[in-house]
């Protein structure tokens, strides 16, 4: 386990023996690698990707060639003169990408299995049980599970007794004064932890109260680390908690603050220590409530290769809101301004994430809060891999580990395109995802076969009359939610509100209006989720059809099903909303499906750019 240890940390180390070993475990990790990947033929073992455009980590090549053999990169140039022999895979326009590094993941379960067909081909754990990190590592140093992503783990992290991250049912050693900490970091070490996670925070910003380390306590844990070589990364939940952890020596902060705005020298002061941030945008959004996985959750390019109760987790959230994203998104602006390293990681599977998943909902946020999309593709590939000293992948260079990810369009301008995955590369083998999202489309069938009963509350059809309260209820289901083409990158906006006035002299309705901006897939509206979370899927089969009543600007609207079965593409039909209220029937049939597995239902504009006003009542299932 020592030597594993070591070996992963090599480069950080003093001392020719530790460089040895780390030479002969690099030696033996790819002499692993060919015989994995004996099984394939020959040509699956060399290939060219021709014709593509390359983001090598840090830059842009608009059209080349990358050449890789027995799991390596041997050549990236616009002619890399492979022998004939050699297989072409054709590039033409698509983009090749280092395979992604989620800096921030708590890693057990399927999570490594889940995460590499979304393109993230290492984990960064930041608190897992050390057992199973050492596991998998061992595994992975054979030259196993080219079927996961990599793993390095912090294994246990560092809190006072029933400090944060107690909670979770895993029994783990704590600390109380700053005497033991030597100790402590070593024992860490000894299990095999590969860089050394504090938690300084006491909850409070997130209402809660947990007992923290002292700060006096933090920084010897940091000096501890320091002391061996490793990183020491912390985890805060304020800014305050921030500033005292980079002050103390931190190398880098776990997550960003949602509870103010950063002050006027935080940036600064992060910059002079040469600390990096991995700000986790993901989960903090949810913590504030402007959560992006049920938007990631829509997009069938995403959820086809995730696990049902993946989706379920990608589209939940906290039971309680705390602090304001705008704040970390203003520090991250300004951490750019101050050329602090800025890294992409998820803190998956935390509510309203997913791994894989949300390295792609992560992306968009950094470019968000102001990082151009190279920029945050540098967040995910060569930055991490630099600042924790994985000097073997990240970037597209020759000698670095063919961790690739090719993907359809160019995410350098559309950020979103990360998603249009073509192919993942483990070590030059490339993972089968079309088998492993078929072996999930069997399961969910074989699930929704199984036919659990229609949801309770949803016995007499009805789904909304909208008549008794101010904002839009459910008789059963998740609810309604706003839907608009923004997480495609798209402008249109839509707002929705129960009005008086509804149809058949009802005492009111749903009234939508937005604005649609043309854009290559362009809608907006309001979506009514029948399951318990979004998009789960529920069986409706025991009705035959959609039926409701609808009035609006004379324009044409649409109504969107989206079903498990149909790849989580929605299926549509459009009708049109006159000044009189209509009403519209429209048969599941019209949708292609039997209602067996629908996830969701939308009402809305689609396509045709400009203001629209559309009202709809009495929704009901026939
Ligand atoms: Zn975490």
């Amino acid at each position: 386990m020592n030597f594993q240890h070591f070996a992963q940390r090599g480069v950080r180390m003093n001392g020719s023996a530790i460089t040895k070993l780390c030479v002969l475990l690099a030696a033996g990790v790819s002499l692993a690698a060919g015989r994995a990947s004996a099984s394939n033929s020959d040509d699956k073992k060399e290939f060219v990707i021709r014709d593509v455009r390359i983001f090598d980590g840090t830059r842009v090549i608009t059209q080349g060639q990358v050449w890789v053999q027995n799991g390596r990169i041997k050549a990236v140039a616009t002619d890399v003169k492979a022998p004939a022999s050699v297989r072409r895979i054709d590039g033409a326009g698509k983009t090749l990408l280092p395979g992604l590094i989620d800096a921030h993941t708590h890693a057990y379960g399927t999570a490594l299995k889940e995460a590499l067909p979304l393109g993230v081909t290492t984990e960064l754990d930041m608190f897992a049980d050390h057992s199973f990190a050492a596991q998998i590592k061992k595994q992975q140093a054979d030259g196993k599970d080219l079927d996961l992503a990599d793993l390095r783990s912090a294994g246990t992290l560092v809190t006072a007794p029933k400090g944060h991250g107690t909670e979770y049912g895993l029994v783990i050693p704590t600390i109380t004064s700053p005497g033991e900490t030597q100790a402590f970091v070593d024992a860490r070490l000894a299990e095999g932890s590969d860089y050394i996670k504090i938690v300084y925070d006491d909850g409070k910003a997130y209402g809660l109260n947990f007992p923290t380390l002292t700060r006096e306590t933090m920084a010897a844990v940091i000096t501890a680390a320091h002391k061996r070589g490793v990183l020491a990364v912390v985890h805060i939940g304020t800014l305050q908690g921030a500033r005292d952890a980079i002050e103390s020596g931190a190398d880098g902060l776990a997550h960003l603050f949602v509870d103010a705005a950063p002050d006027a020298e935080f940036a600064a002061l992060v910059a002079k220590h040469h600390a990096f941030v991995v700000p986790t945008l993901s989960v903090l959004a949810t913590i504030t409530g402007a959560p992006s996985g049920k938007v990631l959750a829509g997009d069938a390019r995403v959820t086809s290769y995730m696990t049902p109760d993946s989706i379920r987790n990608l589209g939940s959230s906290f039971p309680r809101k705390s602090g304001q994203f705008s704040f970390p998104q203003e520090t991250v602006r300004r951490l750019k301004a101050q050329h602090v390293p800025i890294l992409a990681g998820t803190d998956a599977p935390n509510p309203g994430t997913a791994h894989g998943a949300s390295m792609h909902g992560e992306l968009v946020l950094l470019v968000g809060a102001g990082l151009t999309p190279a920029e945050a593709l540098a967040a995910a590939t060569s930055v991490p891999a630099r600042v924790f000293h994985l000097d073997d992948r990240g970037q597209i260079a020759p000698g670095k580990r063919a961790d690739l990810l090719l993907v359809n369009g160019d995410p350098t301008a559309d950020i979103t395109a990360t998603r249009s995955i073509v192919a993942v590369w483990k070590a030059g083998v490339e993972l089968d995802r079309e088998s492993y999202r078929a072996a999930l489309e069997k399961d969910k069938q074989a699930a929704a076969k199984s036919l659990a009963p229609a949801p309770a509350g949803s016995e007499s059809g009805l789904i909304s009359d909208f008549d008794d309260a101010e904002t839009p209820r459910a008789r059963f289901g998740s609810g309604w939610v706003i839907s608009t083409d923004s997480f495609r990158g798209g402008q249109s906006t839509a707002q929705m509100k129960v009005i008086a006035g509804g149809a058949e002299g009802s005492k009111g309705a749903l009234a939508i209006d937005g604005v649609i901006v043309q854009n290559s897939i362009a809608w907006a509206g309001a979506m009514f989720f029948p399951g318990s979370a979004p998009m789960t899927p529920v069986n409706l089969s025991s009705r035959k059809s959609i039926t409701f009543w609808a009035r609006g600007d004379g324009k044409s609207y649409r109504v969107m099903v989206y079903s498990q079965s149909s790849g989580f593409i929605p299926k549509m039909q459009s009708f049109t909303a006159g000044s009189e209220w209509k009403k519209i029937t429209l048969p599941f049939s019209d949708f292609e499906t039997d209602g067996h597995d629908v996830m969701g239902i939308f009402f809305g504009a689609w396509s045709e750019p400009g203001p629209f006003s559309l009202a709809i009542d009495s929704l009901k299932l026939e």
